[in-house]
């Protein structure tokens, strides 16, 4: 039987998508191939209210945030982490050989605005990484607080990871002045994994450009530069059934309407956080739960792994806690095209199970 999956990456994917994921093979020189690109960019453009150039990755995530942090850090890169895929960012930094400092916080917060005006204030960086929704908490940093921070510091390129956030969540990455915000194609965009996107600023090309040594599948402004040279195509083979399934999917995103799609995931997250706050308690700091995943303290000391075992033989799917967080949390994602009612559903069916 198949789980519906609520963790947090990957999720559900509609039949309709997935489908597309079949359509025959075209040139990857063609025109039509450049069409593909376009019309995925322009729509991404919207998803967030960018004008910038978008670009995409046939790798998940995780690739952008390295060709982000290796192609556009000149003096040093501070990595704001709240978590463990902020950590990721600064390991990618030592591994790439770009000059990285971490500054962390207590698991469950989100990155405090006086740290990161009195780290930039040294005037050591140029660089800086936020991770905007911390999927091992089920923390979602505030993007509209931190921006008139980070916008004191002229020369400072602000990457964002919205691999958990974005398409569910609003990031009006042009307004916050974000230069490189970072999604994949696995949670709230709703597809198969496989594809990275991000959005690439004025600023983060001129940066690249000064940079010398940056890679060569993941160098960002190499992706820039085809787009331009080639009408937007890709500078390898993409994944074309990826693109064909996005290409679709954003029109479906679209038609919902985006305000639509961010206030669904409100309710659900609330309808979860309610459960959970009546059951359990929540990990996160109340002032910051994440729209498209909940962190739950596991108060009661159930055996997550029975319970998810019990849950999959329903037709269910949760996530027990990220990494340390493993048995003390457990995590349910409320994320892409999941219902309300499939929101009730796994509710009720944990419910049943816990005798709750
Ligand atoms: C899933 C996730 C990543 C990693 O993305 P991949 O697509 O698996 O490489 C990075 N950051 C956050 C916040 C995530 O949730």
């Amino acid at each position: 039987m198949h789980k519906k999956l609520f963790i947090p990456g990957p999720v559900e994917v509609k039949p309709d998508v997935l489908a597309k994921m079949s359509t025959p093979m075209i040139g990857h020189r063609s025109k039509d191939a450049s069409g593909l690109q376009k019309r995925i960019s322009n729509k991404i453009r919207q998803v967030l209210y960018t004008e910038e150039e978008i670009l995409l990755s046939t790798s998940s995530g995780s690739g952008l945030m390295e060709g982000a942090i290796r192609s556009c850090t000149m003096k040093k890169a501070a990595v704001f982490s709240i978590g463990a895929f902020g950590k990721r960012w600064y390991e990618m930094g030592l591994a790439n050989n770009v000059a990285t400092d971490m500054f962390e916080v207590p698991m469950g917060k989100p990155t405090p605005l006086e740290q990161v005006d009195e780290v930039l204030e040294t005037n050591k960086y140029d660089l800086i990484t936020i991770t905007h929704n911390e999927t091992s908490t089920g923390v979602m940093n505030p993007l509209e607080e931190l921006a008139p921070v980070i916008a004191k510091y002229d020369d400072i390129i602000w990457c964002v990871d919205a691999v958990s956030s974005a398409g569910g969540s609003k990031i009006e990455v042009d307004k916050l002045g974000i230069d490189i915000c970072i999604t994949s194609t696995q949670k709230a965009l709703g597809l198969p994994p496989g594809l990275a996107i991000c959005t690439f600023s004025k600023k983060a090309i001129a940066r690249a450009s000064q940079v010398t040594n940056r890679g060569f599948y993941l160098d960002l402004l190499a992706l820039y530069e085809y787009i331009q040279k080639r009408d937007y195509q890709y500078p390898s083979t993409p994944s074309l059934s990826h693109m064909f399934a996005l290409d679709y999917q954003l029109d479906l995103i679209l038609a919902e309407g985006l305000d639509n799609r961010f206030n669904r995931h409100i309710k659900m997250a609330e309808l979860v956080r309610d459960w959970a706050r009546n059951n359990f308690a929540l990990f996160a700091d109340e002032n910051y739960l994440s729209n498209t995943l909940t962190a739950i303290e596991n108060t009661r000391q159930i055996d997550l792994a029975k319970l998810n075992k019990e849950l999959g033989e329903r037709g269910y799917q949760i996530s027990n806690g990220y990494g340390s967080l493993k048995d003390k949390t457990f995590r349910i994602a409320h994320m892409a095209d999941c219902t309300i009612g499939e929101v009730e559903d796994l509710i009720n069916n944990i419910n049943d199970v816990l005798n709750l």
